[in-house]
């Protein structure tokens, strides 16, 4: 049997780097680069995060600019990377009895999807499909959606985690990338670190529960469950990378968790 595809977690952090060249983007091509090429991807952004499951199902996704304030060219960024409804129909399979909605017109590729993928695959011609975050349910609900996606992994499909480790906006410095990230951001993400090089994940997974250095680092779930679906698709022989390293304004992780 082929080796299991990776799946990766990306800290996407500010949506502009779609428009820039940095270190962060040019790691992200980097592994679009390394990767065998994948049939599809399927991807769990921080940005579609509501009541209930849903897969984009549709043929061709729009690219949605769910933000305010950028500059204009922001908003003319297109990604058309094709949908496949047959993956979205897979994953609805893969996750029952969960009830997974199969979108046909409200949602599309948001810029948790775009802003990252337009580095790592630039052409847009991998077929991607998007997996909403239940707001409702615990963090252990989501690490048990990304155990039932893992097969993705053996059939060529590339599960990708949009987010980031510690996301606190209140104390970012907008505008001000190389700030000194907080001493609370730097120790929750070692332990993070640390956590993933082990291969433990119930402490990730409740990680609520680790007290003040989390609860600064992730102040709404939001950016940190997509992790819990990367990690949750673990398989046998799997190695834990970081291909992308770094903080933004002091209080964004911008780390890459890679796994296979
Ligand atoms: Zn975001």
């Amino acid at each position: 049997m082929n080796k299991p595809m990776p799946a990766i977690f990306f800290g996407h952090g500010n949506p502009l780097n779609a428009l820039l060249r940095n270190q962060y983007t040019e790691a992200w091509s980097n592994i679009g680069n390394s990767l065998p090429r994948p049939k599809a991807v399927l991807c769990v952004s921080a940005h579609w995060y509501l009541p209930g499951t849903a897969v984009t199902a549709m043929v061709q996704p729009r690219t949605i600019h769910d933000f305010g304030g950028f500059p204009v060219e922001l908003y003319e960024v297109q990604y058309p990377a094709p949908g496949s409804p047959e993956l979205a129909h897979r994953v609805q399979s893969l996750l029952a009895p969960v009830a997974v909605e199969l979108d046909e017109e409200s949602w599309g590729l948001d810029h948790g999807t775009w802003s990252v993928l337009c580095h790592v695959f630039p052409n847009a011609d991998i077929p991607v499909v998007q997996l909403s975050i239940d707001e409702t349910q615990p963090p252990e609900f989501h690490y048990e959606l990304g155990k039932r996606l893992a097969p993705l992994r053996d059939e060529g499909v590339l599960i990708v985690g949009s987010g980031n480790l510690v996301h606190n906006l209140h104390t970012y410095a907008w505008g001000r990338h190389n700030v000194e990230p907080f001493d609370w951001a730097v120790r929750f993400e070692k332990l993070a670190v640390e956590l993933l090089l082990k291969g433990n994940h119930a402490p990730l997974v409740d990680y609520e529960s680790l007290g003040r250095d989390a609860l600064l680092s992730a102040p709404t779930p939001d950016h940190y469950l997509p992790l819990l679906y990367v990690i949750g698709s673990r398989r046998p022989g799997d190695e834990v990378s970081f291909p992308v390293e770094g903080f933004d304004g002091g209080s964004i992780s911008m780390l890459s968790v890679q796994l296979g």
